[in-house]
């Protein structure tokens, strides 16, 4: 079963998926105002986005703001409702930079109890539900709250069979993020390590993957951070490194900038229109046959996000 704003669905029903996006979203109002290219809250925008996404072939997609990133379930559920996109929202929090400030202090059990209400009951005292038990951490640190938010984090999802999605700041504390969870008796199967693009190093990559853990590329399109080459040669190498079943992708698009619909950025429908043939073209040309490379593409769209987002049967601690 995979948990959507609109409701549970089969993971049959899934289909084409990016991992990590957003669609209404803002970081706490002190950033909003040193960064407004990182405010995107209308509806109207969202919405052309969903439309275009769709319209490229895609179906669903992980709606990656949470509480802490001006997550508004009511929005989501009004996304889907006018483009049928599948969206699935978040539970947790981002990073401590921007929850501490309000939530700093909690105890573990505290961001546990928030994170299964959101997850069981919904979100913000509305009906739409969380699918995915989000933590993070900071850059080259975890802070002290953001080790309870990660233990919180493994708890929620051990009593509700969520999958677990950790935020990297630039691709780092990856491995210090999953040694926790492992204390905390967490199945990394269940895990998705997002941001890993903002730090390009296969062999870092490996020593995630070798845990079990799903990694997803995102950053899709954001050259800022390395051209797309890297990215496409990390992916890649982590193929042949045989870890094709661990891959999800997705463009992390969080600023005007990056969106079409505020800006006329990549947006939405880039992974599909543009990332994907260019992954096709790379792959023929160091030697995949078809058959292979359609296999890839299936894998990383459709196959990995399906078996990622299912829940699993709880199963808590004691
Ligand atoms: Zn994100």
């Amino acid at each position: 079963m995979i948990r959507t704003v609109t409701g549970d669905i089969e993971p049959d029903q899934l289909g084409v998926t990016y991992s990590h996006e957003h669609l209404v979203a803002t970081p706490p109002p002190w950033m909003a105002a040193k960064d407004p290219d990182l405010v995107i809250l209308d509806l109207d925008a969202a919405i052309e986005e969903a439309r275009m996404f769709r319209d490229a072939g895609g179906r669903s997609m992980f709606e990656a703001s949470a509480w802490d990133y001006g997550r508004d379930p009511h929005a989501l559920a009004a996304i889907a409702a006018a483009t049928g996109v599948q969206i699935i929202a978040t539970a947790g929090f981002n990073k401590g930079l921007w929850f501490e400030g309000r939530a700093g202090d909690w105890p573990i059990e505290r961001y546990e109890e928030l994170m299964v209400t959101e997850v069981v009951e919904g979100i913000d005292g509305s009906a739409v539900r969380g699918g995915v038990v989000k933590f993070g951490s900071g850059y080259n640190s975890i802070s002290a709250a953001e080790e309870r938010v990660i233990r919180a984090a493994a708890r929620a999802h051990r009593r509700t069979g969520a999958p677990l999605h950790g935020h990297t700041e630039a691709g780092t504390m990856a491995l210090e993020q999953i040694a926790i969870l492992r204390e905390e008796g967490v199945d990394l199967r269940r895990v998705a390590i997002a941001h890993l693009t903002r730090n390009v190093d296969p062999w870092y990559h490996r020593q995630v993957a070798d845990t079990g853990v799903y990694l997803c590329f995102d950053q899709l399109s954001k050259v800022r951070y390395g051209p797309e080459s890297g990215r496409i040669d990390a992916l890649i190498a982590l193929i042949e490194a045989g870890h094709v079943d661990q891959l999800l992708v997705g463009g992390d698009l969080a600023r005007r900038s990056d969106l079409y619909a505020y800006e006329r950025g990549p947006g939405l429908r880039y992974v599909l229109e543009t990332w994907i043939p260019r992954l096709r073209a790379e792959l023929r040309e160091r030697g995949s046959d078809e058959d292979r490379v359609e296999r890839i593409v299936q894998a990383l769209l459709v196959e990995n996000p399906r078996r990622y987002f299912d829940f699993t049967e709880p199963y808590p601690c004691r």
